[in-house]
């Protein structure tokens, strides 16, 4: 089985996958320089009711029509280890499983994410396994303390390594597309062609 230095992980629910994630993921692999990126739509993500009608396949499809073209400066793998696995997708799983092929592990989180991070199901064991790269959400800004502060914390309490990415401010999250397809709007600024194409051709968000 391959083996790698460092193993970057982007989780997230991915429905559907946007240009907010596509920049975001960049960043990240520009930044953290991982010899391979995985891309793990999560099964039932415990952090959030799901409420979009996308099924886990469709959800790897655009994820896999948006990866296709972008050019990042490691390996990517869009992997369906979550899915495969069913029921409650815990990080901490994930990451005990990939640290089987990695010597190092970093995950990422949009701050949204980071600010719920000591709610994760075993955090403290997972943050002893792992570094978290985070970078502040469009509207985050107005969160800058809480988030220093959670960072300080957590840093203190369990021996977290954090490392802070440049932030992009772009305004796009999956759940205003969703809404956005059910009033008919127009999403081709947020999602790579080939996403909004089977959108429209799958009829989902509907
Ligand atoms: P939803 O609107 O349904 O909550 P989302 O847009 O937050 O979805 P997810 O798939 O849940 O998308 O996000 C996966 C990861 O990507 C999370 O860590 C999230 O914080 C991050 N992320 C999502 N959108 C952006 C963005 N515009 N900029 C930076 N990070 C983002």
């Amino acid at each position: 089985m391959k083996r790698y230095k460092k193993l970057a992980v982007f989780g997230g629910t991915f429905s559907p996958v946007h240009n907010g994630h596509l920049l975001a993921l960049r960043a990240y692999a520009e930044t953290v320089r991982p010899d391979v990126l995985y891309i793990i739509p999560t099964a039932v993500p415990p952090h959030k009711k799901r409420e979009d009608d996308a099924t886990d396949a469709e959800r790897l499809a655009m994820l896999r029509i948006a990866i296709e073209p972008l050019d990042l400066p490691c390996e990517i793998v869009v992997s369906d280890m979550e899915i495969a696995r069913g029921g409650k997708s815990y990080t901490v799983d994930t990451v005990e499983i990939l640290l089987r092929i990695a010597d190092e592990v970093v995950i990422y989180c949009g701050t949204d994410m980071l600010l719920t991070l000591d709610g994760w199901y075993a955090y403290e064991r997972l943050l002893h396994m792992v570094t978290v790269a985070y970078m502040q959400r469009e509207d985050d800004g107005r969160y800058a303390v809480e988030i220093a502060e959670k960072v300080q914390q957590l840093t203190k309490t369990c021996g977290a390594r954090f490392i802070a990415l440049p932030p992009l401010s772009v305004e796009i999250s999956s759940s205003a597309i969703r809404d956005s397809v059910r009033q008919g709007k127009d999403i081709s600024m947020f999602v790579p062609e080939g996403v909004a194409s089977y959108i429209r051709r799958e009829g989902l968000y509907r």
